[in-house]
């Protein structure tokens, strides 16, 4: 059997031996870039999981955790499953679900449109919270998945820079056609125009179960993983 219906303690192994495997392989991802382990920060997604995951997760020394969905963030918020740790958003973002969005979270990774803006703020300010905010960056131009074309980047970042948000940096997700590396690289160059404008938004957020080596050869400061801690998840996760 696998997976968060085994018995707490159980369960409790299997993560620490998941978090363990993927430790290794930022580990080993850093000396090969010569970079240090502490610049890249693992942020564990615990969407489809349940809030005993994100408990166990917080136990084993997990300070970041990612959600995709602001219903199921909600939902485990409530739960208290959160406490003490560091909350990203990372999936697509509606226009209704915005303020909610700020009001719960730390970091959203999925601005993509400045007409989120305003919602973001005012949950913000409502909750007393400061929230950062990333650009998630289109790579291939298809709007279909998320994320601002790259020549929307420049208005973006000033429309953040203008609000009370904080622009953290960019995200993105590579896509399908195109290798992560190339993917990664090109981000990294987004990153560096996003810098121009704004000196201390410098995270890049890339890189996730599967490609997240060569997100760390390209310069990112935060990784999404979740099958490779949490196994995998149902279709549709
Ligand atoms: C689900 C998700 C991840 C994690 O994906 P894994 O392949 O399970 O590591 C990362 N980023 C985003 C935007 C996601 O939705």
């Amino acid at each position: 059997m696998t997976g968060p219906q085994l018995d707490p303690a159980g369960r409790r192994a299997q993560v620490a031996a998941g978090l363990a495997a993927v430790e290794r392989r930022i580990a080993a991802a850093c000396v090969a870039a010569g970079r240090r382990r502490d610049a890249v920060t693992l942020i564990a997604v615990t969407k489809t999981f349940p809030a005993g995951d994100v408990r166990h997760l917080a136990a084993l020394g997990v300070r970041d955790v990612g959600e995709n969905k602001v219903q199921e963030l909600a939902a485990k918020a409530a739960d208290g499953a959160y406490a003490g740790l560091r909350l990203h958003l990372i999936g697509r973002l509606q226009s209704n679900k915005a303020a909610l969005a700020g009001a719960l979270t730390d970091v959203v990774h999925s601005l993509d449109r400045a007409k989120l803006i305003a919602g973001l703020v005012r949950g913000a300010e409502e909750a007393g919270r400061s929230l950062t905010v990333l650009l998630q960056v289109s790579l291939d131009g298809d709007p279909q998945r998320g994320g601002v074309p790259v020549e929307g980047v420049p208005d973006l970042a000033r429309a953040v820079l203008d609000s009370p948000l904080r622009l953290g940096g960019v995200m993105a997700v590579a896509p399908l056609a195109i290798d992560p590396a190339v993917a990664f690289a090109r981000l990294r160059a987004v990153s560096d125009s996003v810098l121009e404008l704004a000196p201390g938004a410098g995270m890049i957020s890339a890189g996730m179960s599967a490609d997240l080596e060569d997100a760390v050869a390209n310069g990112a400061t935060h990784l999404r993983v979740g099958s490779a801690i949490l196994g995998s998840r149902p279709p549709l996760g």
